[in-house]
């Protein structure tokens, strides 16, 4: 179980999974939450409390689900983790953003995360990456996107997840057109309860996703763009993550893993229920939007000035040694 000292607030970033709903069915989604009855949210207040606790501790908070955009607040909670001074991300599948949300959201959006697995409609299609109707996105959208966004000073960012069914795929061109500061290639990985329906199907295995890694790796190798890889034992414990319903979890072991809920037991009772591994976190370069590179600039201001409060280095070097059993 995890445990890490107190400091103002940890170089680390927490991953808010405040909202289940989603208009996409992704057939690995491994964040259904199907395990919580019905569609649970926390009441606004809640939200917003634990979203200001979350943020005064870490120094990014990224909005995830789900599809955070589902939610009407979206903005004001953008603004809820600025105010306490920490990044912002928003890991979103860009179905329900646009030119006038970037315009209306950039003050306080330091990062915008799109999910996309392919340029090509049909495997999107084939994966489920597509609205209810069986629509996907286009090339189009997401470029506008990721150019929109630029040039309001939001950095893009790209995940894309590896499957059986897009392992063959060739993303080159379009990645280089959307020009990530950094594009995460993720395994896809079982999850039980999550993911249990298609995921034996879809898992590639560890060649296969390594072949995948190293074919993009190659042809964009003349770019800035910074390709990281996850596979599944990099991704398990190297997160962590708070559920709709306000809990730290963690997928260590192949499924989810609750603690008690943050707002009834406190921050540090509910981070020790669960594992989170600060040596894998940081081998991903988990920190890298704010450690890695200090002088960056994120919306005019310096990474390093933003994070200032963070954990000393001392106090970092403790905390990877901090976790029971080690
Ligand atoms: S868009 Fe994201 S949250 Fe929605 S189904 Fe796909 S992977 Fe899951």
């Amino acid at each position: 179980m995890s445990s890490l000292p107190a400091p103002a607030r940890r170089r680390l970033t927490a991953n808010f999974h405040f909202i289940k709903s989603c208009n996409f069915r992704c057939d690995y989604c491994y964040a259904t939450f199907a395990d919580l009855v019905g569609r649970p949210v926390l009441p606004d207040e809640q939200l917003f409390e634990l979203t200001r606790r979350l943020a005064r501790r870490h120094t990014k908070v990224t909005l995830v689900g789900g599809e955070p955009t589902l939610y009407r607040r979206l903005p004001d909670l953008l603004g809820a983790v600025k105010a306490e001074g920490a990044l912002t991300n928003l890991v979103t599948n860009g179905s329900r953003i646009d030119v006038a949300w970037l315009q209306a959201n950039a003050a306080n959006l330091d990062f915008l995360t799109i999910s996309i697995d392919s340029a090509s409609a049909d495997i999107q299609h084939l994966l489920g990456r597509a609205a209810h109707g069986g629509k996907t996105l286009s090339v189009e959208h997401y470029t506008t996107l990721a150019d929109e966004a630029r040039r309001r000073g939001i950095v893009v960012k790209l995940n894309t997840v590896v499957t059986t069914r897009n392992q063959r795929d060739d993303m080159a061109d379009l990645v280089r057109r959307l020009a990530p500061e950094r594009w995460k290639l993720l395994q896809a990985a079982p999850v039980e309860g999550q993911n249990d329906r298609f995921i034996a199907d879809l898992t590639p295995t560890r060649d296969e996703f390594d072949e995948y890694v190293a074919r993009h790796r190659d042809a964009l190798t003349e770019s800035e763009i910074r390709v990281v890889d996850e596979p599944i034992d990099m991704i398990r414990g190297s997160y962590i993550m708070v559920d709709p319903l306000g809990r730290f979890f963690d997928s260590a072991d192949g499924t989810h893993r609750y603690s008690d809920p943050i707002l009834d037991v406190g921050i540090d009772a509910a981070f020790a229920q669960v594992e989170f591994d600060p040596d894998k976190f940081h081998a991903r370069a988990g920190d890298a939007d704010y450690a890695a590179r200090p002088d960056d600039t994120v919306g005019g201001v310096r990474v390093g000035e933003r994070a200032s409060t963070t954990t000393s280095p001392a106090a970092l070097e403790l905390a990877r040694y901090t976790l029971e059993g080690r």
